[in-house]
């Protein structure tokens, strides 16, 4: 449906969990006043799916926390895809599980992956995740390739003095020449940090033009938010996705339904709506006033940028 400011509303970000094995700098700050409300069951997220049908849904994205660590994640994805029946169902992961489920989660009608990888350095992995897992990550990014979905993409957030530097960027970047995938550099956004710890670790999109000079950019990608280039002789291409330098609200088409079931109509607004316990009908109703009330841009809302919530509830 369309919102006040005729933007067209038809993707749904779901959050399944705020669990997650890994404890990104970025992300699990854990505190805030998020703490733990229990999970949306296979039975709510299937009320929402239907009603995302009936508001004429096109994409949802399944994400959280770490979606993977839910154990009836794969009857969630064949649920939300029998049901909601979009043309693409995505999941967002940090790719630790992936190399295991990637097959059974094709089977259940995941179209599109998207993998978190910040560094192609094993000890920087550790560091900004707290976990060894690099290798693993890199296993499920090929077996995701080998599986055919239509789209693998990975995310990268840049951290000041952590993983920023001209060579580390160029280093990730050969995954795009090694594999199909599109590589994404996401501007760090006040979640996970906050105050001066947050100023002291942006890294604005300039950097990634700085270690690329050979990028081209590609018009009409139709990427969401992301503005995407290719690199002469790579198999993906780079995306920059800019949230903190360029605003990119005009043609936004998002509706995002947090872990514990609340409807936030702007990432960076904190305004939310509940659903918990609702038939489709009145959820439907309530995704609609979330839909209206949507701002025309986080910037004109008079709690822009007072972000009170962590990255793990909303997803993304
Ligand atoms: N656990 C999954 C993962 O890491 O991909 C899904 C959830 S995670 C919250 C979704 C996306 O949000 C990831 O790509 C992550 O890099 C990004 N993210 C988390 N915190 C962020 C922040 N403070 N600024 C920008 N992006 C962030
Ligand atoms: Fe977990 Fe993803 Fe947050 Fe990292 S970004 S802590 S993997 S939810």
């Amino acid at each position: 449906m369309e919102d006040q400011y005729s933007r067209k509303i038809n993707y749904l970000r779901l959050s399944l969990t705020q669990r997650c094995n890994f404890r990104c700098l970025y992300c699990h700050a854990g505190r805030n006043g998020c703490s733990a409300p229990h999970e949306l069951s296979l039975s709510e997220i299937a009320v929402i799916a239907r009603a995302a049908s009936e508001l004429d849904c096109t994409a949802i994205r399944l994400t959280g926390g770490e979606p993977l660590v839910r154990s009836d994640i794969l009857d969630i994805c064949e649920t939300v895809h029998v049901i909601a029946d979009t043309r693409k169902l995505g999941i967002t992961t940090n790719g630790f599980f992936l190399g295991r489920l990637a097959g059974s989660l094709y089977d259940a009608g995941v179209t599109h992956v998207n993998v978190s990888l910040d560094t192609a350095d094993e000890a920087v992995f550790e560091k900004i995740t707290g976990m060894d897992g690099y290798k693993t990550v890199l296993k499920g990014i090929e077996k995701a390739v080998e599986t055919g979905f239509k789209r693998v993409k990975i995310n990268a957030v840049l951290l000041n003095g952590v993983n920023d530097s001209e060579e580390a960027v160029r280093k990730l970047t050969e995954l795009t020449e090694r594999f199909p995938v599109d590589l994404r550099f996401i501007e760090l956004m006040p979640f996970g940090l906050s105050g001066s710890d947050y100023l002291k670790s942006f890294v604005s999109k300039e950097l990634v033009f700085r270690a690329l000079p050979d990028l081209e950019k590609i018009p009409d990608y139709g990427e969401g938010p992301a503005v995407m280039y290719r690199r002469p002789g790579s198999m993906g291409n780079i995306g920059i996705i800019s949230p903190m330098t360029s605003c990119f609200c005009k043609s936004c088409n998002r509706i995002r339904i947090l872990s514990d079931g609340r409807v936030r109509p702007c990432l960076l607004c904190s305004r939310e709506f509940s659903i918990r316990g609702l038939d489709v009908k009145d959820t439907v109703n309530v995704l609609r006033r979330a839909i209206v009330s949507k701002p025309a841009s986080y910037r004109d809302g008079s709690d822009s940028l007072r972000i009170n919530c962590e990255m793990k509830r909303i997803g993304g």
